[in-house]
């Protein structure tokens, strides 16, 4: 086996093994390591991927992987309800203006499996996982990470895409700014009886969203946010009195419903890491941030990293510079001031809307219907949704 490398990732996520991709494909040789067997993982979430970010799975050959999973959203309907009273006020993005979907729904189940076969063909990426990583070393020269086995790997660069828990980023001393919100999100997904047309809904309730994301096969994946409480008592009703809260709250738009997969609770927080490298390390994905679901971002700043981070390595390539030195600054730059932004937008948006004060309500469905009469602040607003505002990495340029 192969043993030094441009750079060794670990953790084989979504993001990790995007970060893999990308990074090959500007021709570095990448080392992707991971406790777990990526294989087997199960999550029953579904990512809503942003069209510029879809991109890029094109650019790298997994939306070919993809073909017949992935649903394309061609419309958003945004409203502020209570149970039985969602608001006619409603905000309305329609993507024929944006001259395609604003995103793309795909299961992670089906995500997870497209990268992972992809990583696997790819003659610049080496997947070793499971394994037991017994120490990471960096210093000037450069990174040594020594398994279990006494297998010793070595590269110029470190890429921490080991989660919200990233022990990388707890050993390089990187302090986080975290906060709990008091809510958990239960996800799931449901057939319908009546179509649901590429429309993604999002219905303010005052515990919190709840999103409705159209998949293939008339069938929606749900992620209802709620104060914590609310979430542990819907995750113990009984499949039967759950659909029937959830059918009350969704209103008879697809008409009758029933689930199709387990129900799976997550609790909610806000985090973000003060800094995203360290000598020859940098973090990408949630070791990075972690942020709220309320507009399905998470992920999808995840692989704006990869395409970023991807961007400066084949800059650093290309005049032949040490792929671990100087060069990451650029990476932190770049990256470390939007993800805030955007944490900090979805703090407020969750904050405005998870609450039944009454001026704060009316303001709010003002605000929608407002927003929705206004075409340059809707196309603002759909332009952020399709993740093509802002300096993009030319893995995401259409
Ligand atoms: C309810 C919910 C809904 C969401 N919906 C959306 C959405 O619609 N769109 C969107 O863009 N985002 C969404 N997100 C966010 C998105 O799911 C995450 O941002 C994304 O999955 C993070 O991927 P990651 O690869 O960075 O981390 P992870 O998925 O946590 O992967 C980390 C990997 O590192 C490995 N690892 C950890 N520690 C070690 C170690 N010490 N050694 C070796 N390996 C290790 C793990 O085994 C794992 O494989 C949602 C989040 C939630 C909670």
């Amino acid at each position: 086996m192969k043993m030094d490398f441009d750079i060794i990732i670990i953790g084989a996520g979504l993001v990790g093994l995007t970060t893999a991709l990308a990074c090959a494909h500007k021709g570095a040789s990448i080392c992707l390591l991971d406790a777990a067997d990526p294989a087997k993982a199960d999550d029953g979430r579904a990512s809503a991927v942003a069209a510029s970010s879809y991109a890029m799975f094109e650019h790298l050959g997994i939306a070919a992987r993809l073909e017949g999973h992935v649903q394309p959203i061609t419309d958003m309907l945004i409203a502020d309800g209570a149970v039985g009273d969602v608001s006619p006020l409603t905000l309305h993005f329609d993507s024929a203006d944006l001259g395609g979907p604003t995103g793309y729904m795909v299961e992670n189940n089906q995500l997870k499996p497209a990268l992972l076969t992809a990583v696997r063909d790819n003659e610049n990426t080496t997947l070793q996982a499971p394994v037991h990583i017994s120490n990471t070393d960096r210093d000037a020269k450069g990174v040594t990470v020594t398994l279990k086995d006494k297998t010793v790997l070595t590269a110029s660069l470190l890429v921490a895409a080991d989660g919200r828990n990233s022990s990388l980023r707890r050993e390089a001393g990187i302090d986080v700014q975290r906060f709990g919100y008091d809510q958990k999100a239960v996800v799931t997904t449901f057939k319908h009886e009546l179509p649901h047309d590429g429309v993604a809904h999002q219905i303010f309730f005052a515990g919190g969203p709840l999103a409705l994301l159209p998949l293939t096969g008339q069938r929606c994946s749900i992620v209802w946010s709620d104060k914590a409480r609310a979430i542990e008592a819907a995750m113990a009703l009984d499949e039967m009195a759950f659909t029937a809260e959830l059918s009350r709250r969704i209103g008879g738009s697809l008409g009758e419903i029933s689930l199709c997969a387990p129900r799976q609770a997550f609790p909610l927080s806000l985090q973000m890491a003060d800094c995203y490298t360290d000598q020859r390390l940098v973090l990408v994905g949630d070791a990075a941030h972690a942020i709220h679901p309320i507009a399905g971002q998470g992920l999808n700043m995840g692989l704006r990293d990869a395409a970023a981070l991807a961007d400066v390595v084949a800059e650093s390539r290309f005049v032949g510079l040490d792929l671990g030195g100087a060069a990451i600054g650029d990476y932190e730059a770049w990256r470390n001031f939007d993800n805030k932004m955007l944490g900090m937008t979805t703090d407020m948006l969750n904050r405005l809307f998870s609450n039944n004060i009454a001026p704060l309500r009316h303001a709010r469905r003002l605000g929608l219907a407002a927003v929705n009469r206004f075409k340059p602040a809707q196309t603002f607003f759909m332009k952020e949704a399709a993740g093509e505002a802002g300096h993009l990495p030319s893995l995401l340029r259409r």
